[in-house]
């Protein structure tokens, strides 16, 4: 299998992956270092000197970058919001939430504590660069002064561009964390941020392209052409996170306003523990045709088995083996009210890893919710809309 992602370490406990398109950057911010941007500003050193330095400015961009992404997880765990991990890519960082801030008040602290670290840390860079720059001069350490003021400003670029209000960048989470906290509702305050984040996508696109042109017609200087290009890339990238972020909060709305009543399906067939394999098949999966059963006994649901269970074991087993011993066993959890929203279903689902639930009501087995199904749903009312 082709692995685009590696773990390097772990800060905060939380794991911390660079994907495959980060390296691209990596050797292309050193290169451009390298060649242009320091011989320039420290002209007289040798190329390798260029290259080394050019190396340890893009380490340490990298490092800025992680700890803007720490800064929103530190604040993020203070809410008790498991961070699964923090994945370095083309674009800068990213942490992965476990679940959605609690309140408008936890998301409007945890978005701007990234940007908050980033101008924190390019203040502290230019602010320690100028400092050695009129305290020590005359002692060669150009080098430091260059590296700090190219440090500070990445770092104040990091922090304000990051404040853009288009969700879903830092900026545009304030944004939503506002708008939740005015209309109460955070699936609404999403679809309004994120069209934010469209506007701000499409401009970003409009101004590279100019800037592009700009530069092809000999207006701007060639060399501005690549910063047209990123501008272009960030646009679109921002443009379709956004648009996903809008679909998501209007499939979740529609799901938060169904029952599971209306969606599971009934009557619910359920196969007895001590069956053998072989009649499971034969009586249930090849008869009724679907992917998996729950397990019953006494009533009470014991576990659920599937025909991916089934094939797990060989076929000559089958009348020797019982329901029983192929069966995931399941939690309480694994059961729901038929008044619960499809939404909170599909949370639980997630949560616990299944793709169907129970649903019981009065100590009854009443109906079963799975995936396919509330996907269904889904394609039938999208037409109707
Ligand atoms: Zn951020």
């Amino acid at each position: 299998m082709f692995v685009s992602n590696w773990k390097i370490g772990r800060v905060l406990g939380i794991p911390i992956h660079v994907h495959a398109s980060w390296f691209a950057v990596f050797f292309f911010v050193t290169w451009s270092l390298a060649t242009g941007y320091l011989p320039e500003t420290l002209p007289g050193l040798s190329e390798s000197r260029y290259w080394g330095m050019g190396g340890i400015s893009s380490l340490l961009m990298f490092l800025s970058v992680l700890l803007h992404e720490l800064g929103h997880s530190y604040v993020a765990l203070h809410y008790r919001i498991p961070i699964s991990q923090i994945t370095l890519f083309i674009f800068g960082g990213m942490a992965h939430m476990g679940k959605e801030p609690p309140n408008p008040r936890a998301e409007f602290l945890i978005a701007l504590a990234g940007p908050l670290v980033s101008l924190l840390l390019g203040v502290g860079c230019l602010g320690g660069a100028m400092a050695v720059d009129a305290l020590f001069s005359g002692l060669g350490l150009q080098g430091f002064v260059v590296l700090g003021g190219l440090l500070g400003m990445v770092n104040v670029q990091l922090g304000l561009f990051n404040l853009i209000p288009g969700f879903p960048l830092d900026g545009g989470r304030a944004l939503r964390a506002g708008l939740w906290a005015w209309n109460k509702d955070f699936n609404r305050a999403t679809s309004q941020a994120a069209l934010t984040g469209i506007g701000f996508g499409v401009a970003l696109g409009v101004i590279g392209a100019v800037v592009l042109a700009g530069a092809w017609s000999g207006v701007l200087g060639h060399s501005i052409a690549a910063n047209g290009g990123w501008l272009i890339l960030i646009g679109a990238f921002l443009f379709s996170a956004a648009l996903s972020s809008k679909r998501q909060a209007a499939m979740r709305s529609s799901l938060a306003a169904v029952t599971v009543r209306q969606v599971m399906v009934h009557p619910v067939v359920t196969v007895p523990p001590d069956m053998a394999v072989q009649d499971a098949v034969d009586q249930y999966f090849v008869a009724h045709g679907f992917g998996g059963f729950p397990v019953c006994e006494e009533g009470q649901v014991v576990g659920v088995v599937t025909v991916g269970d089934v094939q797990a074991i060989a076929t000559a087993l089958w009348p020797w083996r019982r329901v029983r011993d192929i069966m995931c066993p399941v939690p309480q959890a694994f059961c729901i009210p038929p008044d619960w929203s499809v939404m909170q279903a599909m949370e639980r689902m997630a949560h616990g890893g299944w793709d169907r639930l129970v649903v019981v009501e009065d100590g009854a087995i009443v109906g079963l919710i799975t995936r396919s199904a509330i996907a269904q749903f889904l394609q039938l009312h999208q037409s109707e809309a």
